[in-house]
Formats: structure tokens, C-alpha cells, sequence
């Protein structure tokens, strides 16, 4: 059977000398995999064809027995180039291919997800003013709620007084600890969590699409900086665990990924001053 869709550039392995394994996101079909045999050859058909975080016009041969597809034409559509100039974002969208391509199933409908996916890789191609950490996040916890996989903040009215503002919540339960609501298991993971973090959460899941810029998300993390918490800095602690938790992936790739975005000025140069003799 033949297919036409639309995909977006997951993963290129190589396979063989001149081959390629390509990892797609398509709306119809989730996640698949086409081999492109003769890839890299001077004379290749699909040289410059695809390439990672394009969105492409995929014709492709089905096959149900191992789960590869012949891959018959691919035609790119968005090509996302500033993403080849700037290193930081390109990280950014490097981290959220790799996640969807971890916690994505083949052969699903993958529409919403394939929507989110594009709007994130666009935002961090042309919208240089927003900031790609907070695409990211944005990004999680949308692909949170579209997983089924929501935390639950509801909170208990005797354990969780208005007025104590550290909570702990249960990662296993996906809830605040409670001796009420449910049953705790001794020893299972916990963390602190501000009682801020969890509107920052929600407002975050309720937007359409990240602030128009990096002052809305400044203003937002500041709004109650009456209390010494960093609450953005609270809520991409918090994601990177619930996400490592729930959806087993590795939490050094989001770690990594977040120390290069990280555009504040290291210790360094003073380390350096300070151990002269
Ligand atoms: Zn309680």
C-alpha cells in the first residue's frame, strides 16, 4: 500500500555505508520508520531531500512485516533554516524530537501531537524572541495532557492549609502526599514543590502557544517574587522529574539540554583569577 503524508524529520541513522534509517512523525500514522537506501550517494534522489526538524511531503511503501517502510519520494515543505544557524535552539529542537521520538508509538493517530510538534520546531525556527527553554516547557506539559498523564494538584484541606506554601508531591501517585486522598507507599519518590508552581503549571497547559516573548514569562516568574522561590526554575525541575518518572526517558539528555540553554555567565573566568598566584 502506498501512503501520503506529511512528517517530520525525528531521527537519521545511518544504516549500511550509504544508507539511511529515518524516524518520522506523521499525523495519520504516529511514529514510523523508512529506510532510504543509497542516501548518501552523489546521485541520490533524496540528497537534500530531509534533514532533521524539516516537515516533508512523504510518499512511502507500507510494509507490516518489520515494521520499515520503502521510502518512495520525500519533498520538503519546511525547512525551519534559521535552526541551522543558531546552536542553542537548535538544541532545543534537537531535545524535543528525541522526546517525542522516545514516547511516541508507531502506527496511531498522532494529529494533536503532530500540531504541537510543528508549532514548537516553528517557534524556535522564527520567533528569535522567545525564549527556547520556555518553548519547551510549554511544549511538556502540553505533551503531558495530550499523553493522558496530567499530575494532579488537587490538594487536601487538612494536609494542605492555604498557608504552607511547600508541598510534597508523590511521583509515583502523581499527587501531593496526603493521608486522606491516598494511600501512601513507604519510601516511594517525593519532591518539595512550591505551591506556585502548580498555577504556573496550569497556566502554561491552558495557552495556545508560548508568550509572545520573553517579558510575559519574565513578568510571570516575577509576579510573586516576594517569595525567594524561582518558580520557573521550580516548574522545569519538577517537569524534568515528573517526565523521567512517567515516561522512562533519560534524564541527562533534558539536563544536558538545559545547561547549554543556559545563557547565564559561569564562575569561570573568577575561578581563574582567584587561583592565580
Ligand atoms: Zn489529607
Amino acid at each position: 500500500m502506498i501512503i501520503q503524508t506529511q512528517a517530520i524529520t525525528l531521527q537519521i541513522r545511518p544504516w549500511s555505508r550509504t544508507s539511511h534509517m529515518v524516524t518520522w512523525l506523521t499525523p495519520d500514522h504516529g511514529k514510523i520508520v523508512t529506510a532510504v537506501k543509497g542516501a548518501c550517494r552523489p546521485k541520490s534522489a533524496f540528497l537534500g531531500q530531509y534533514d532533521l526538524f524539516y516537515t516533508c511531503d512523504l510518499l512511502f511503501y507500507r510494509r507490516d512485516h518489520d515494521g520499515v517502510h520503502a521510502i518512495r519520494e520525500c519533498v520538503p515543505n519546511a525547512l525551519r533554516e534559521p535552526l541551522r544557524h543558531d546552536w542553542r535552539r537548535a538544541a532545543a529542537a534537537a531535545y524535543l524530537v528525541d522526546l517525542t521520538a522516545r514516547v511516541t508509538v508507531g502506527h496511531q493517530e498522532s494529529a494533536p501531537l503532530f500540531r504541537l510538534l510543528t508549532q514548537a520546531l516553528d517557534l524556535l525556527a522564527n520567533a528569535p524572541q522567545v525564549d527556547p527553554r520556555e518553548v519547551i516547557l510549554w511544549y511538556e506539559t502540553h505533551l503531558l495532557q495530550q499523553l493522558g498523564l496530567m499530575p494532579d494538584f488537587t490538594t487536601c484541606p487538612h494536609c494542605h492549609p492555604p498557608d504552607r506554601f511547600w508541598l510534597r508531591f508523590s511521583l509515583p501517585s502523581g499527587r501531593f502526599l496526603c493521608q486522606h486522598l491516598a494511600q501512601n507507599q513507604p519510601g516511594e519518590a517525593t519532591l518539595s514543590l512550591h505551591r506556585d508552581v502548580q498555577d504556573l503549571f496550569r497556566a502554561l497547559c491552558k495557552r495556545v502557544r508560548p508568550s509572545a516573548g520573553e517579558q510575559e514569562f519574565a513578568d510571570f516568574a516575577s509576579k510573586k517574587n516576594h517569595h525567594p522561590a524561582n518558580l520557573v526554575l521550580g516548574l522545569s525541575r519538577f517537569l524534568g522529574m515528573f517526565i523521567t518518572f512517567h515516561l522512562d526517558v533519560p534524564s541527562a539528555v533534558r539536563r544536558v539540554t538545559f545547561e547549554m540553554l543556559d545563557t547565564t555567565p559561569t564562575q569561570k573566568p573568577a575561578l581563574l583569577e582567584n587561583s592565580k598566584p
